[in-house]
């Protein structure tokens, strides 16, 4: 499939502690060199603990920050250097769903209102036309027409979740980044806007870039897993080779961290993080994730590993990746 959005040696540091100059305050690497193809129609999960970068790294792919380094192009035009006017045609291809959604819906606005902002900001037609695609995106994600006139606190979590994808698909966008969207749902209604989201994603062809900390929801929604540590990539591939054999210590630990379903083997002892997180302000030289890794040699605390393509759609960035 075509590539959707494509991420060349992307960075984003800013400075903490008062200083705007060079060589003032400390610099916070969150997003350090990341380069990554996502494909039309795939869902591509980001994993990775808070702190590393995933939101960062979202939000600089559809611009709603800017990178400090690097191209970021959709459907092959760069679209890093786009001024505002060029990135508000583009707006309507490239939306997000929120984590929270107590919080990103307007408690004073109608449901209607909510729905038709992103579709006056766009001249999507007359009140008329924007009324009926109201209805519409409304039945999409299995909401009655009669809730239009409501406001947001009349409604469940799940239902808020539901109005939130709504108003993301408004615009007919093609790629839709969803941070955490499922995070503060009860695991029932999880499930739920899981299916909805699938059953979106076949009937409207969308690509989707699933930012989450919960490997169980990778597992059953996601085609191909990103793993993020410390801003950096360390490890990409299809979620079932990632889940089957991981390549980098990273993420074998994060796997293992994951309760399983089956009781019996929750009492196997499995394997566990040690050592602190290096803060991203002052990062170890070598290989970022050294001072927590198992396997930890010489050459880990002194080079950092580049991301090496494994074949068959797997990279990682460990000198001695596992089960290879
Ligand atoms: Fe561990 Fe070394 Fe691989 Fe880093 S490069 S993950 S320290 S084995």
């Amino acid at each position: 499939n075509e590539i959707v959005i494509s991420a060349r040696n992307l960075t984003k540091h800013y400075r903490v502690g008062g200083g705007t100059l060079a060589g003032q305050g400390k610099v916070v690497r969150a997003v350090d060199g990341v380069t990554l193809d996502i494909r039309e129609r795939e869902t591509f999960a980001l994993v990775g603990e808070s702190g590393c970068g995933k939101t960062t790294l979202g939000r600089i792919m559809l611009r709603l920050q800017e990178p400090s380094g690097g191209q970021i192009s959709y459907r092959g035009q760069d679209i890093t250097a786009l001024d505002d006017a060029g990135m508000r045609a583009l707006r309507k291809k490239l939306q997000i769903v929120f984590q929270d959604p107590y919080a990103s819906l307007n408690p004073r606005m109608r449901i209607e209102d909510i729905l038709a902002e992103p579709l006056r900001t766009h001249g999507y037609g007359s009140a008329e036309v924007i009324r009926d695609r109201c209805a519409e995106l409304l039945d999409m994600v299995g909401l009655r027409h009669t809730y239009l006139r409501n406001y947001p606190h009349q409604f469940s979590g799940g239902q808020r979740q539901r109005i939130g994808i709504a108003r993301a698909l408004a615009n007919k966008p093609d790629f839709v980044v969803c941070d955490e969207s499922v995070s503060a749902l009860d695991v029932s209604i999880q499930a739920q806007v899981l299916n909805l989201l699938s059953d979106l994603q076949d009937e409207l062809k969308l690509t989707y870039f699933f930012i989450t900390h919960d490997l169980s929801v990778v597992r059953q929604f996601a085609d191909r897993v990103g793993v993020m540590f410390l801003g950096r990539l360390v490890e990409v591939g299809r979620t079932e080779d990632i889940f089957a054999g991981p390549l980098h210590p990273y993420t074998m630990l994060l796997i293992s961290a994951v309760p399983r379903a089956d009781p019996r083997q929750r009492t196997r002892e499995r394997p566990l993080m040690t050592g602190e997180i290096p803060s991203p302000m002052n990062l170890p030289p070598g290989c970022r994730f050294h001072t927590r890794c198992p396997f930890a040699k010489d050459i880990c605390r002194t080079h950092d590993p580049d991301l090496q393509d494994m074949g068959q759609g797997r990279a990682v960035a460990c000198h001695f990746p596992l089960n290879s």
